[in-house]
């Protein structure tokens, strides 16, 4: 079998969440071996640096790739199915693995020919908190570094288009807890107490009216579960909501939390208790840069027809690679797997994910080539 779906398929079978990623690691670890090609674990946490072609050439491109999977339970029934219950590669992180591994191979068989140096990086924790790609940034994995490219795999697309676009990708994700804390005493004497569920509640719908002064798409505001109380009739002392945005400027983004953390302030002082905006997680925007998303297309041009790359839309999926996009000139593709004739149509993070494989060798194919065409400034 061809490298690239044999090493997506192991990898598909031992989906690991967030930091942990044992399993993983040890399989990248085997093949870089295998392979000849030195690697780093110094950047952040359960992540690799795999270095090919001159060192200190004065030009360094990164190649990113994630690892991590997710907390669901998947449906498919196929025979390299995830041998880990309750987690699974359910947003396509094991292809991006595959397709660095495979560029690593093929970036060593043409070694002696490179004039940069060229770094791999196995990234952990997309999905997750702290973000992967952050504590691997802050602990200088970028330094010295010209470009970074990354791709997605993309069901929105046929398998053999690709998906790519300057600018904004994407929106700003930012998770957090909206805690409000009150009195306890039973209903009967509820002016004594202090209510933490009529605190969320008003809270909550000022928020949602606050949202709704800021133009349509441009940000969104949900909360996704709930939490507090103990029966009916015992005023709730502690009520948390489990709450996101996605924005897509810092603009709205900073004017929006302002505004709900003056609300939270508000709604608790007024009622006597206190509430609290407790952030989780926050991920940039993704922002394609100009010039390398220029070369990237020259690139494309050369592996794919040019009907074939299809002009992306910005969405409102978070993603951690706006970390790197921040920090350094950076382009996201996004790789097409959709086959409807295979039944694979289901979206990111769903239980019954898939992936047309045939569509990597052009995720293999672009980063090599990305490579070789801009290796000299
Ligand atoms: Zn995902
Ligand atoms: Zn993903």
């Amino acid at each position: 079998m061809d490298y690239l779906v044999n090493t997506r398929r192991e990898l598909h079978k031992i989906p690991e969440i967030g930091f942990d990623l044992g399993k993983t690691l040890a399989f990248v670890r085997t093949e870089l071996d295998r392979m000849g090609v030195p690697y780093t674990e110094k950047y952040g946490k359960s992540s690799i640096v795999a270095y090919l072609g001159k060192r200190d050439a004065g030009r360094t491109i990164a190649i990113r790739a994630d690892m991590d999977a997710l907390p669901i339970s998947e449906a498919n029934d196929i025979p390299y199915k995830s041998l880990h219950e309750g987690a699974m590669h359910a947003c396509g992180h094991d292809a991006h693995t595959a397709i660095a591994l495979d560029t690593v191979r093929r970036l060593k068989e043409l070694e002696d020919t490179l004039t940069c140096e060229v770094r791999v990086i196995f990234q952990s924790a997309e999905e997750y908190t702290p973000s992967g790609a952050l504590l691997m940034i802050e602990a200088g994995v970028l330094e010295g570094v010209d470009m970074a490219i990354a791709l997605h795999v993309d069901p929105s697309y046929d398998a053999g288009c690709v998906g790519i676009s300057s600018g904004r990708q994407n929106a700003i994700s930012y998770g957090f807890y909206l805690d409000f804390y009150g009195k306890s005493v039973h209903v009967a004497r509820q002016s004594e107490g202090v209510d933490a569920i009529k605190m969320a509640m008003t809270a909550y719908n000022e928020i949602n009216r606050a949202r709704d002064e800021f133009e349509g798409g441009e940000l969104i505001f949900g909360c996704g579960a709930v939490e507090g109380g103990k029966t009916n009739n015992i005023v709730c002392d502690k009520c948390r909501m489990f709450c996101t945005v996605r924005a897509t400027s810092n603009a709205a983004y900073f004017t929006f939390d302002k505004k709900m953390r003056e609300i939270v302030d508000r709604v608790a002082n007024e009622a006597g208790g206190r509430g609290l905006v407790f952030p989780i997680k926050l991920y940039p925007l993704v922002i394609n840069d100009e010039g390398v998303t220029e070369r990237a297309r020259e690139t494309l041009l050369t592996i794919v027809d040019e009907e074939k790359i299809i002009n992306k839309i910005p969405d409102m999926i978070g993603e951690d690679f706006g970390y790197f996009s921040t920090y350094c000139p950076s382009c996201m593709i996004r790789l097409g797997i959709k086959n409807e004739a295979l039944g694979i149509t289901h979206p990111l993070h769903s239980e019954h994910f898939n992936i047309d494989e045939s569509a990597m060798t052009i995720g293999s194919d672009f980063f090599v080539n990305f490579v070789i065409n801009n290796m000299i400034g």
